[in-house]
């Protein structure tokens, strides 16, 4: 027999707990504690829910390492009493703390479901509420006693994706999250499709929740025109171990000599330099045309199919790590939570 399931809803901010004051019209949180009055629908689920709120809570394009520690810290000390755990989330920046959450979450056996809405709770034509009925019904799932998505994920318009592979692409529809390299892991529509093939298997063993982050690290998009002055200051910043190249297509950039020279006098000076496609889709292959031969050749590392925001997470946690640059180069390569396809 099934026990009753019991869901932790881990609120940190944005839209979705929003909701309109009747007389000034603006907005303001709505107290989480209060979800079943919010959804009072939510009762009709067999499931223990408690929720948790953050104080202060923030617009997600506050996020930063410190927030991301608390709150994997606020899923370490309730892992052993829920089954799975939702996070209602701002979308700005939600991809990046997917992304973060999976690398620092190291043997994440139970659902960690990242949602939120690009219309508040408390406004009639909100997506926040079926965004939520969703992710506590994935959070709970299970087969054989054993949850069916034991990874962070991104739940969101009835899609439910893998959180370090999304993007957020539209700030209008409510289909705001895209992943271009990896399909979706399941469909809500009269039932909740998993593909089970899809989604990461439960290992058993017990979690590990990495605490130290090192955010010393910088994107370079390139654009047609980039001077030698804006690429200079970027890689000489002090401090800086490592730098996300954002390269045209399949990893190109431009064959200039100073550019080169650049980057390779960085790399000597052990600045990692990590190639991220600007493509939502498709990846880095260094060496297929000229234009990328001469990276590959001064120790330009290849991103593959990665996100840049899977990127970010990547590197401020094997930074974090403290490990000797060669093993986090390695690493980089390898795909450590299902982040990109080698
Ligand atoms: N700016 C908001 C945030 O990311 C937008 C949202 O909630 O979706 O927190």
């Amino acid at each position: 027999m099934q026990t009753q399931a019991s869901i932790l809803v881990i609120y940190t901010g944005g839209t979705i707990g929003m909701i309109k004051d009747p007389v000034t019209g603006a907005l303001h949180p709505i107290n989480m504690d209060l979800l079943y009055q919010s959804i009072p629908v939510l009762k009709n689920f067999n499931y223990h829910i408690d929720s948790f709120s953050f104080d202060p809570l923030i617009d997600s394009s506050n996020m930063n390492p410190s927030f991301w520690i608390r709150l994997a810290e606020v899923i370490d000390e309730n892992y052993e009493k829920y089954d799975g755990f939702v996070v209602l989330h701002g979308t700005d920046t939600m991809s990046y703390t997917a992304s973060i959450l999976s690398f620092m979450l190291e043997n994440l056996n139970k659902p960690v479901v990242l949602t939120g809405s690009q219309i508040p709770l408390g406004v009639v034509r909100t997506d926040g509420r079926d965004n939520i009925i969703n992710s506590i019904e994935i959070a709970a799932a299970k087969d054989d006693n054993t949850p069916i998505v034991p990874e962070v994920c991104i739940c969101f318009e009835n899609k439910l994706f893998r959180g370090n592979r999304t993007n957020k692409f539209n700030a209008e529809n409510f289909e705001a999250f895209v992943s271009g390299n990896y399909p979706t892991l399941a469909k809500v529509g009269v039932n909740i499709k998993y593909k089970h093939h899809l989604i990461l298997k439960p290992n058993f063993k017990k979690l590990k929740v990495y605490k130290v982050l090192d955010n010393n690290i910088a994107i370079l998009k390139l654009f047609p025109g980039i001077t030698k002055n804006v690429v200079n200051s970027i890689l000489t910043i002090t401090g800086l171990k490592a730098v996300i190249l954002e390269t045209y297509g399949s990893g190109n950039a431009p064959t200039d000599k100073w550019f080169i020279d650049a980057l390779e006098n960085a790399i000597k000076a052990d600045i990692i330099i990590y190639n991220v496609s600007q493509c939502k889709s498709g990846s880095v292959e260094l060496g297929k045309y000229e234009t990328s031969v001469d990276l590959e050749r001064i120790g330009v590392i290849s991103g593959y199919d990665i996100t840049t925001e899977s990127a970010v997470a990547k590197l401020m946690f094997l930074l974090g790590l403290n490990r000797p640059v060669e093993d986090v180069k390695r690493l980089l390569q390898v795909s450590l939570r299902g982040e990109m396809t080698v």
